[in-house]
Parts: C-alpha cells; sequence; structure tokens
C-alpha cells in the first residue's frame, strides 16, 4: 500500500476494554505515523495487526484468544506480523510470547515507544523467511507520554489521560501490576491537548484516570485541573472517570455541583455493599461511608447523577452478604448500575489469597436480579423527567433512524429527538423537551 508516495507498512489495531485503551490507542497511532506506518480498517490488507488489550475481565481476554486462534490460519498463508499490546501483554508475557504462538510483538502499556521499532524488526526478519520476538513489558515510574499528541478520530468526544497506573491495589483488580505505579501528568500539558482538542472541534472532553482523585502535580490538584479544563474556550462539556470514594475533596464535590461545563455525573463505584467483603477487596472504605458521601453529593446538587459498578460472587461472599450490596444499591438510587462477575485475575492479591469459591451460577444469578431491581429506578428516574426541559449535546444520528438526532444529557442519558424542526446541529447544545421515556432513553423534541 502507498500512503503519500512513500510504501507503508499498513496496521490494523483493535481495542479492548475501557477508555483508557481507547486512548493509549490513539498514542499508539500517533507513534507509528510518526514512523513511516499507515492504518487500515480491513484487516485482510494489514502487514501488522495489533490488538490493544484489557486484564480486567474474563470476557475481554477470551475475546482476545479467539481473535489470535483466527490470526493463525491467515499466518500460514502470508507475512504477517501480530502484536499484543496493554494489560493483557504485560500480564501473561510468558503464556503469550511461548514459540508456538502467533505472537510477535508484545508491549505493555508503559513501553509503546519501542512499539515502532519491534514492529520494524519483526516485518524485516518475516521478509527474510525468519521469525523474531520482540518483547518490551518494563514498568516505569514516569512515563506519561507527555510530548505525544494523540492521533484521534474526528467527533465530538475525545479523552484525556491526565494520570497513569494505580496504588491503591484493590485485591480483585490487575491493574496496579500492568499499568504501574500512579503518576499525574503535566497540567500544561493536559491544557494544551485540551486547546487542541477545542480547536479541532471537540466539543467534549472525558479526563480519564484509575482513581482521578489522587491527581496531584506542582500543588495542582484534580479540582483545579479540571476546572481549568472547562475553561478552555471551545470545550463544552467536561467529564472524568473515575474517582475513587475513599478520597472525594469536597473542592471536587464543589466544582462538580456548581462548574456549569462539569456534567452533573459522577462514577462512583462502589463494589460491595457489604463491610466484609468491602474489606477483603481493599476497598478501604465502609457502606456507611460510602452512604454519607452520597448524601453529601446530593446535597451539594441533586442533580448530580450517580452510576456504579458491583462485583457479584467476591471470594466468600454469602447470600446475605449479596443482599446487602443489593439493598445499598436500591437505597442509593442509582441512573445505571454495571454489574459484574467475579473473575479471578492471574496476580492479583484475591487470586493468591483467596480461592474463587462461589458457583458461576450463583454469581450470574446475584448479577441478574441487581439488573432487575435496577431497570424499574433507571425507568422512574427517566419518567420523572417528562414535560422538563434538559440540555443535551447534539452528538449524530440516532441509532434507529437518520431523521432523528441523538445526544446525552450532562447526566450521561441518552436522549432522541426529531430533526424537522429542530435548529441546533452536530455539536451544538440543545433543549429539548421530554415527552416520554424509556429505561434508558429520553425522547422529546427541541425548544
Ligand atoms: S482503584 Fe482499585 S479497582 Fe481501580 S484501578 Fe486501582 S486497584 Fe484497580
Amino acid at each position: 500500500m502507498t500512503t503519500g508516495g512513500t510504501a507503508a507498512y499498513q496496521v490494523h489495531i483493535e481495542t479492548f476494554g475501557c477508555q483508557m485503551n481507547e486512548y493509549d490507542t490513539e498514542l499508539v497511532r500517533s507513534l507509528l505515523i510518526a514512523r513511516g506506518f499507515a492504518f487500515t480498517d480491513d484487516r485482510e490488507r494489514a502487514d501488522v495487526v495489533l490488538m490493544n488489550t484489557c486484564a480486567i475481565r474474563e470476557n475481554a481476554h477470551n475475546r482476545v484468544y479467539g481473535h489470535l486462534a483466527a490470526l493463525r490460519p491467515i499466518k500460514k498463508q502470508r507475512n504477517l506480523v501480530v502484536g499484543v499490546l496493554g494489560c493483557m501483554a504485560q500480564n501473561l508475557k510468558q503464556e503469550l510470547m511461548d514459540q508456538a504462538s502467533v505472537v510477535d510483538v508484545l508491549v505493555g502499556p508503559d513501553a509503546y515507544r519501542k512499539l515502532p521499532d519491534l514492529l520494524t524488526q519483526a516485518i524485516q526478519a518475516q521478509e527474510r523467511g525468519l521469525t523474531e520476538k520482540g518483547l518490551a513489558v518494563d514498568l516505569s515510574e514516569y512515563e506519561t507520554y507527555e510530548d505525544i499528541l494523540p492521533q484521534r478520530a474526528e467527533g465530538l468526544n475525545a479523552w484525556i489521560a491526565i494520570m497513569r497506573g494505580c496504588d491503591n491495589f484493590c485485591t480483585f483488580c490487575v491493574v496496579p501490576y500492568t499499568r504501574g505505579r500512579e503518576r499525574s501528568r503535566d497540567p500544561e500539558g493536559i491544557l494544551r491537548e485540551a486547546e487542541h482538542l477545542a480547536a479541532h472541534g471537540h466539543k467534549q472532553v472525558t479526563l480519564l484516570g484509575q482513581n482521578v482523585n489522587s491527581y496531584r502535580h506542582d500543588g495542582w490538584d484534580f479540582a483545579r485541573l479540571i476546572t481549568a479544563v472547562a475553561d478552555v474556550p471551545g470545550i463544552a462539556r467536561v467529564r472524568f472517570t473515575s474517582p475513587h470514594p475513599k478520597d472525594f475533596p469536597p473542592a471536587l464535590l464543589d466544582a462538580v455541583a456548581d462548574h456549569p461545563k462539569i456534567c452533573k455525573h459522577i462514577h462512583l463505584p462502589l463494589q460491595s455493599g457489604n463491610d466484609r467483603i468491602l474489606n477483603l477487596m481493599g476497598r478501604t472504605y465502609s457502606r456507611k461511608e460510602y452512604l454519607a458521601l452520597v448524601e453529601e453529593i446530593r446535597r451539594r446538587n441533586e442533580r448530580i447523577a450517580l452510576t456504579t459498578d458491583i462485583i457479584c460472587g467476591f471470594p466468600s461472599e454469602a447470600e446475605e452478604e449479596f443482599l446487602d450490596t443489593y439493598r445499598t444499591v436500591r437505597e442509593v438510587g442509582y441512573h445505571q448500575v454495571f454489574g459484574f462477575v467475579y473473575s479471578e485475575r492471574k496476580n492479583t492479591i484475591a487470586g493468591r489469597k483467596y480461592p474463587d469459591d462461589v458457583p458461576d451460577a450463583v454469581k450470574s444469578d446475584r448479577v441478574t436480579r441487581l439488573v432487575d431491581m435496577q431497570k424499574p429506578i433507571a425507568l422512574q428516574k427517566n419518567r420523572d423527567l417528562v414535560g422538563s426541559a434538559v440540555e443535551v449535546l447534539v452528538e449524530g444520528d440516532a441509532k434507529k433512524s437518520s431523521t432523528q438526532w441523538m445526544g446525552h444529557t450532562g447526566q450521561n442519558v441518552t436522549v432522541v429527538w426529531d430533526k424537522h424542526g429542530a435548529k441546533a446541529g452536530l455539536g451544538d447544545l440543545a433543549q429539548i423537551r421530554i415527552t416520554h421515556a424509556s429505561v434508558t432513553t429520553l425522547y422529546g423534541y427541541e425548544i
């Protein structure tokens, strides 16, 4: 394939997992384009297939193994370099670098700068009929890719990683081992990135970190940073994910409650509503402390929507302990609940110390009960908005019809309305009068 008159190796990249991985894929694109690689959406035409992987959930894990198996016959027919990036690369290096594996290059989240050279070596080795495996999985205490401007797709939404790594060591979580110690980026670089995004038409920015509340850099904390990003001209909305409930500073609550451009939505992972399980998880807050934080958030601004993550079937979780979680979820009344079955991750504290002893059927049943309980709560919250006007960022065509617009409220609820008669266009903030509601979507018309 030729790009701008120069022969360029074609790279196809697939991203699994969280928004941080989406962001890292943009970094990788930038690093490879600077070294003359080109990108293709068509895997069949690619010289290199990269998978940016996630090690947090079993599901993402299995999908990566499925994709690797599908590449084996292609590799038998032609030259193809296969690379695994991200958390699985870091966590499962031995397994993935096995001689029999189809993987040629394995690069962890702190070593992406080495990727262009490793790919070039693997490609050149294949061209000589050889196999050369490349590995770069060193964790760094300093790497924040400060000088790399991620190569983004067009669109209204963009992410900025404000920090990397995590020092919390929740016992179920692999992130501190795959992404290393916590590091915060220089606020000046973050603000430059936000200004660049605004200049290129991105209206909504999501600030990313494993625990954004721990952001610290030369006297800056997260409250100061998010306020400064929200004040960048051209940025209409700022979101963030995720804060840890253990240290939610009052200044941040004030910023979320009061700044007109910071969305009234906090994703506040509860994980369990039982103190013994919370303790085993290493979450360092109790149910009571979590509920006090929820009360404080709502006291400052009752419009702030809360969403959460719950793990069902953590080792030794008894039915009564799950019911504590169930009751806590009902009591808080979240806008959305993401329920996950516990899956043991290699190299975590829980993986080493606690036998994965809750049967799969019990774990799944608990998730189902949570989801069933949550649906009418979400429906009621949406129905409460019928008759009122909400502010929505116009993000694109509705999924089901190109004659309708789709966007989200600041609380992150999807809104759909007719284009006919609408004044606001893509990227504008529109006022929508809500006429009816489902569990997941609000419907209305522009006023
Ligand atoms: S805060 Fe806990 S769950 Fe979140 S990334 Fe860090 S260790 Fe994992």
